[in-house]
Order: structure tokens, then sequence, then C-alpha cells
């Protein structure tokens, strides 16, 4: 294969049974694999009878290396980025030479399959309409807190990663600047020992700290029920919707409880007390009691 492309190619994260029949066709076929580490790579490589030229492209090579396999697709060469496991560039090596690969007008192919995060979340029974996923925290637990005050008005599930070994600690500073929500710790996905441990956070912390906790970690946490923080209030969706003027009152309260997040009978109440107040847009639109 000889046409200049970069493949993107994500492996199993445990279980080699993940590995797509795509993956292993494409990988047979490149001129070029590029790995973060190479030794680990081979293991998956010979499982399916894969031998190519292998190069590696880490966190700490990524400048050096990332010019070297660009030249090597500006010759024309189609080249396959995979990582230790899961898709390369998330929480991986990877991103700056897709972006280098696309402002050179170098088609970027991607392989999908295993990531951690996503496979977790399938199995959470958390919400999945709206996801955060925010990769490792800090290890520095200052930097660490700093990190999770800024989640914690985010709507929808977080997704984590985590050492294992930091975990008890990361879900202690959750609990005091998340509040006490729904946890899941999703171990050893695809593996031997998968397990899924749920519970509040005091009830997880309290079931990991019975044991040393080993493997590979996602960490997933369930939204927070405190009301969103930049929801617009009462009084000025009311004086928004009674100046549009071409509402009932009824219609006027049913949305306004919907956006400000209040009761219908109390944004029908305060709407009322708004015209009895002598709303002036209001007595000039003709809006109805309806
Ligand atoms: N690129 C990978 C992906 O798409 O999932 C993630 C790479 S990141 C360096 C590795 C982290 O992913 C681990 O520390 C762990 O948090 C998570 N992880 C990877 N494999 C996992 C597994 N089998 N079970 C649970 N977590 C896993």
């Amino acid at each position: 294969m000889t046409t200049a492309t970069l493949y993107i190619v994500a492996t199993p994260i445990g279980n080699l049974e993940d590995m797509t029949y795509r993956a292993v066709r494409i990988l047979g076929e490149v001129d070029l694999i590029a790995a973060e580490d190479t030794r680990h790579s081979l293991k998956l490589l010979n499982h399916f009878g894969i031998s190519k030229p292998l190069t590696s492209y880490f966190d700490h090579n990524q400048q050096l290396k990332g010019e070297r396999i660009l030249n090597a697709l500006r010759r024309g060469k189609s080249v396959a980025l995979i990582s230790d496991a899961g898709t390369p560039c998330i929480s991986d090596p990877g991103y700056q030479l897709v972006r280098d690969a696309v402002a050179e007008g170098i088609p970027v192919v991607p392989l999908p399959g295993a990531s951690a995060a996503i496979t977790a979340l399938s199995a959470s029974g958390l919400p999945t309409d709206i996801f955060t996923f925010a990769g490792f925290p800090p290890s520095r637990q200052g930097k660490r807190r700093t990190f999770l005050s800024g989640m914690s008005a985010l709507p929808g599930t977080l997704i984590l990663y985590e050492a294992p070994h930091r975990l008890v600690d990361t879900l202690t500073d959750i609990r005091e600047l998340l509040g006490e929500r729904q946890v899941i710790v999703a171990r050893e996905l695809t593996k031997m020992f998968e397990e899924c441990i749920r519970g509040t956070v005091s009830e997880v912390i309290a079931t990991l700290s019975q044991d040393v906790v080993r493997g590979e970690v996602v960490l997933l946490i369930a939204p927070g029920t405190a009301a969103p923080q930049e929801s617009e209030s009462l009084e000025h969706v009311l004086i928004r919707l009674m100046t549009d003027g071409s509402l009932s009152i009824k219609d006027i309260a049913k949305q306004a409880a919907m956006i400000s997040g209040v009761s219908r009978s109390e944004a029908y109440s305060e709407a009322l007390k708004m015209k009895n107040d002598g709303f002036k847009r209001y007595k000039n639109s003709g809006i109805t009691d309806g």
C-alpha cells in the first residue's frame, strides 16, 4: 500500500478478540507502523501474524518522530498509528501528528475500535446523552482539586482515567468538591478480572479501602443534582417572553417554568403579579390571560 495515508488504528484494551478485521488488514498492508511502545505492540502484531516495519512514537519523542513520520507520508508511504491499547490520541500520543498531517492535506483515516472511556460508559448505567471525558486528573493534589472544582458544574456524566494507587485520594477530593454522587469504578475492562464497583463516593471508597486496587481503571461520576448555574432567572425569562407579546399568560408560564427550572404554578403566579403590577410592555403587547 503506497498511497500517503495516516491510519489511526484502535487496538484492544485487554481482550484480543476485540481487534477488528479491518485493523488486522490495514496493519498488514501499511508501509510503516508507528507504535507507542514497539516491544509491547510487537506482541499484538505477532499474535495476528503481522510483520511490518515498526517505529516508536511516544510522548517524549513526538516532535522528532512526528517529523520523520510526516516525511514518510510526504514520500507517499502509508503509516498506521497505534497506541499500547485502545484508541490512539485519547489520553495517548497522536493528536499533533494528526494535526500536522491534516495541515499538509495528507488523508487521515480513523479505524474505530476499543476505547476504555466509551466501553466503561456503555456499561455504567449513567446518563449517556451528555458526558465529559477529561482524561487523567493531575497527580498533584492542589492541581487535582482545581481541576475537579472546574468540573463541578458540568452537566452530564464525567469520565476520568486514574491510576489505581491514586483512586482513593481522587475519590476523597471528589466527595469534597463535587459532593456525594454516584460513582462507578470500571476496572480491568474486557479482561479476566473485569468488574464494576458501584455506589456513592463514600461506599466506593469504603469498598476500595479494604484492598489494594490493581489494574487499569476508568472512573465515572454521575451528574450533579444542583441546578445549572447559568440558568436564566424567572424574572428575566418572564420579561423576555412578555416583551415578545405573542403568548398567553398560560403559555408564558409554561415556557418560563421549563427555561428557569421553577414549577409552572410559580411561574404563572409570578407572571400574573407582573401583569397586575403594570408591566408596561406587557400592557401594550395584548397578551391574554388564556
Ligand atoms: N487510548 C486509550 C483508550 O482509548 O482507552 C487510553 C490510554 S490511557 C494511557 C490508559 C488508561 O486508560 C488507563 O490508565 C486506564 O485509566 C484506562 N484503561 C485502559 N484500558 C483499560 C481497561 N481494560 N479497563 C479499565 N481502564 C482501562
